[in-house]
């Protein structure tokens, strides 16, 4: 324990006042390892609140977003799960297969290449003995483009998207998104979900949804005139409420639900076309990831606030990974348990393919400055994650 008081200097210093603001707010926290401290301030209370507050732990959820492998690169994937996660103290693996699975149920959505489920019970597996939960995520809503192509979902059902026969080679837009109004479309969401989540073995989904800027399209019969944040807001119930028949918990990132323009945030990062209202529409239990990669934006706090269990979503740049870090570390730290506790960890965005990001980490050339530099935020984060445990 004394070994931890000094590893890191002055932050763990700060942190010995702590008992000095508990003695007026008792019931603080109640995350695993820590110890509430209303406690006179005798030097031996002093010592051993020093001690525990350098010993707050990690938050609980490490997680790593990669896009899924293709099958020439799965030895190489199953090789990385293995060695690589454990070792660095990754316990969630989100892989975005989007639509590169060989669908069964909906085979007229695979997108040519795409894993088997045969093989993504391999990558499970791996998991498994790996001691990693395996997320799947599809991108939905919006993403149903990027750049000229359009992806799987639409082009087997141009019915479902919102501006069908609109911006042909989809110039003049970022990506297509599919229409949450259509009667049918969920039947084939639905299907894709299920699938993808029954190979992973997945208690948890991740749905994507995030930069929808095609939403309430005024040439959409269906939503022409509706109020965005009610259309985003029941998309979101739509897709919860399915996944909690199969008790498994849904994932999204977060950027709709914060209001960009007065922030100055953007329409990037939050929402700047009236969908952040439906954060009080939607269910409580759905775990945000809340990405923002130039700066460290008070955002986690504010959806622990709002109720939601969170986790912050860096990409490139360390100094923005490890303040986001600190922000968390602050929180469940010093707030409330309700707060606290819902201040869940991390998950680091690489935006890279699992093959290159895997054979980058290995000590090949890193195939390009993206990969190099989610890497190197991917190695800062994960060491002081792991040095908050004492590893
Ligand atoms: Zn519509």
């Amino acid at each position: 324990m004394p070994c931890l008081l000094f590893r890191a200097g002055n932050r763990f210093l700060a942190w010995s006042v702590t008992p000095l603001t508990a003695r007026n707010n008792p019931v603080r926290r109640s995350s695993p390892g820590d110890i509430v401290v209303p406690m006179k301030l005798t030097p031996l209370a002093l010592a051993v609140s020093f001690c525990l507050s350098a010993a707050t732990p990690a938050p609980p959820v490490r997680g790593l977003h990669l896009s899924a492998p293709s099958a020439d690169d799965l030895p190489l994937a199953l090789r990385f799960i293995r060695e690589a996660l454990p070792k660095e103290g990754v316990n969630a693996l989100v892989l975005e297969f989007n639509y590169n699975f060989q669908f069964t149920r909906r085979p007229e959505v695979a997108e040519p290449g795409g894993l088997t489920a045969e093989q993504v019970k391999t990558i499970a597996a791996a998991c498994r003995e790996a001691g990693v939960r395996l997320i799947p995520q599809i991108n939905l809503l919006g993403h149903q483009s990027w750049a000229k192509r359009t992806a799987a979902l639409l082009r087997a059902h141009p019915e479902f998207d919102e501006t069908p026969g609109k911006y042909p080679q989809n110039e003049g837009i970022y990506c297509r998104s599919y229409c949450p109004l259509h009667p049918q479309v969920h039947d084939v969401v639905f299907d894709l979900i299920d699938e993808l989540a029954d190979a992973a073995g997945a208690d948890a989904f991740h749905v994507g949804m995030d930069e929808v800027f095609l939403l309430g399209d005024d040439d959409c019969v269906r939503c022409k005139g509706k109020d965005k944040a009610e259309l985003f807001a029941q998309e979101v119930r739509t897709l919860n409420d399915h996944l909690a028949l199969s008790k498994r918990t849904m994932w999204m990132w977060a950027d709709r639900f914060l209001e960009g323009v007065t922030t100055g945030m953007g329409k990037w990062e939050a929402s700047a076309n009236g969908t952040e209202g439906a954060i009080s529409r939607v269910p409580k239990d759905i775990v945000l990831c809340d990405w923002h990669y130039d700066r460290a934006l008070p955002t986690a706090e504010y959806f622990a606030v709002a109720g939601f269990p969170v986790l912050s979503a860096p990409w490139r740049k360390p100094d923005v990974a490890l303040a986001q870090l600190d922000a968390i570390r602050r929180v469940r730290t010093h707030a409330t348990a309700g707060i606290a506790d819902r201040m869940q960890g991390v998950l680091q965005t690489t935006w890279a393919g699992m093959g290159p990001f895997a054979r980058a980490y290995f000590g090949e050339p890193a195939s390009n400055a993206n990969v190099a530099e989610a890497l190197t935020t991917f190695r800062a984060l994960f060491r002081e994650l792991r040095a908050m445990d004492g590893r």
